[in-house]
């Protein structure tokens, strides 16, 4: 394994790989950002007159999400110029690529199967003794290193930074179950002394530590919502500035976070922990339901517990 990192690919360019590509960046490391480029328009598209050939010969869509994040408040990056790190690309056309790097950091939607998928084909590419680890919320490391490589799953473990990653300190570090100690030694020295963070080796159990805890909150408060008759506008007004948290109230954390994020990390729980007391809290109510249905996700679709944020 080379501890001298000087390149890293980050495999997905949402919310997290943007801020996670950026938060490299403002620590001189030089990064590969790659996302899928989706081959077909969406109606919204079509009906705006774009054409796939604009979208797709000019792959705008990693630097299009890039772009946004770096716009965003509070600013992932310290300075502009150090954007000029990241390099962009799409996953099919550039993913050999991902032999250069000295660590591969998966980012992709909150999904076993795509995030299987993902690893199988960065597996192909990847060069032995290459670190490489996930940034799920709460997927089970295990379930994505079984049957693959020993030394995949040698240098494979979980790397949960939270959002926003620039300005959030805790980094979870969730070994898998061959993951050497000499990774894990690395990994949360590297966290601490590189990234700025406080490192945290957690036991690979579903949703690790802190979305076990932080998510058995949000879904505790969907359904007081609910029971008590409270708006939004009323628990973020209770659990905002007025009680030192001047960025995270409640409903606009999720709209930040992502409903469908959210909502992965929470049916994971229910999934993996069936005897839980309290799996009657991690049950979606059915207003959540309804505003997965109609792509009311947060900020990266425009409209979530609030609307243009
Ligand atoms: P996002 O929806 O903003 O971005 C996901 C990205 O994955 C998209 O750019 C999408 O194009 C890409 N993708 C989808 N299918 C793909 C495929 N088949 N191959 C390659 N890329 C594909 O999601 P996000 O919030 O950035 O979350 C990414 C990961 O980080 C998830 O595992 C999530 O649980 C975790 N995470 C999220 C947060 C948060 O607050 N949103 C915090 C910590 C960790």
């Amino acid at each position: 394994m080379n501890k001298h990192i000087k390149k890293v690919a980050v495999i997905g360019s949402g919310i997290m790989g943007s801020g996670i590509a950026c938060h490299f960046a403002n620590i001189g490391v030089e990064v590969l950002l790659l996302d899928i480029v989706p081959r077909e328009l969406t109606e919204k598209e079509k009906a705006s007159g774009l054409t796939l050939k604009d979208k797709v010969v000019r792959n705008r869509l990693v630097n299009d999400s890039l772009m946004a994040a770096l716009k965003s408040k509070p600013s992932p990056i310290y300075h502009q110029k150090f954007a000029q790190r990241i390099s962009t690309g799409n996953l099919e056309d550039d993913i050999a690529k991902v032999s250069e790097v000295d660590w591969i950091i998966e980012v992709v939607v909150e999904r076993l199967d795509v995030k299987k998928m993902v690893f199988d084909n960065l597996e192909k590419y990847r060069k032995p003794g290459t670190l490489i680890t996930s940034n799920t919320s709460g997927i089970p490391i295990k379930f994505m290193s079984e049957g693959r490589s020993e030394d995949f799953q040698k240098h494979f473990c979980g790397t949960h930074f939270f959002n926003p990653a620039r300005y959030l300190k805790l980094f979870e570090i969730i070994p898998g179950p061959k993951t050497s100690p000499e990774v894990l030694e690395f990994l949360n020295g590297y966290g601490e002394q590189f990234l700025g963070k406080t490192s945290v080796v957690a036991k690979d159990t579903p949703a690790f530590i802190g979305n076990r805890v932080g998510i058995f909150g949000i879904q505790s408060l969907f359904h007081m919502v609910k029971e008590m008759g409270l708006t939004v506008e009323e628990v973020d007004k209770l659990t905002g500035p007025v009680i030192g948290r001047p960025k995270s109230a409640t409903f606009r954390t999720v709209d930040v976070v992502g409903l469908d994020t959210l909502v992965h990390v929470a049916n994971g729980i229910n999934e993996n922990c069936p005897s839980d007391e309290r799996h009657e809290v991690f049950q979606l109510p059915n207003f959540i339901n309804t505003m997965m249905e109609n792509k009311w996700l947060g900020s990266k679709t425009g409209q979530g517990f609030y609307k243009k944020i």
